[in-house]
């Protein structure tokens, strides 16, 4: 077993279980352990990054594959043509406590409005 230093790079490792829903040479997408939707899985690039800024200035193809991985999510979890939601917290106040950067894949039912807390 490696230690590898953050959770999300010990869920890639698979020293930590999920439930995998797809991944490729430079992805992994797992189901969110907290639902926020009836389909919610996070897409994390193999390669850590801080947020999806520093991995849009570090490597923008990188970023393409996370949202490519996206799209077959939702081909896999048949929401692509019902609508998903795609969404990257990025610093603290929009919510971010993993600091892996990872999209959130939302759908399989109406979503609701999102923003102000409260
Ligand atoms: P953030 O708040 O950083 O945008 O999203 C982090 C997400 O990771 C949260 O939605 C949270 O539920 C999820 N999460 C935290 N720990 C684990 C875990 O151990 N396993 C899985 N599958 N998801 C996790």
């Amino acid at each position: 077993m490696t230690s590898a230093d953050t959770l999300f790079e010990r869920i890639i490792a698979g020293e930590i279980p999920s439930d995998v829903v797809h991944e490729d040479e430079t992805t992994f997408a797992f189901r969110d352990i907290n639902p926020q939707a009836r389909v919610h899985v996070l897409v994390v690039p193999r390669k850590r990054y801080r947020n999806v800024a520093e991995l849009t200035e570090a490597d923008p193809q990188l970023l393409a594959d996370v949202l490519r991985s996206c799209r077959r999510v939702a081909e896999i979890e048949g929401i692509a043509e019902s609508g998903y939601r795609v969404v990257f917290n990025t610093n603290a106040e929009s919510g971010q406590t993993v600091f892996h950067v990872h999209a959130h894949v939302l759908g399989g039912e109406q979503l609701g409005l999102f923003g102000r807390f409260g």
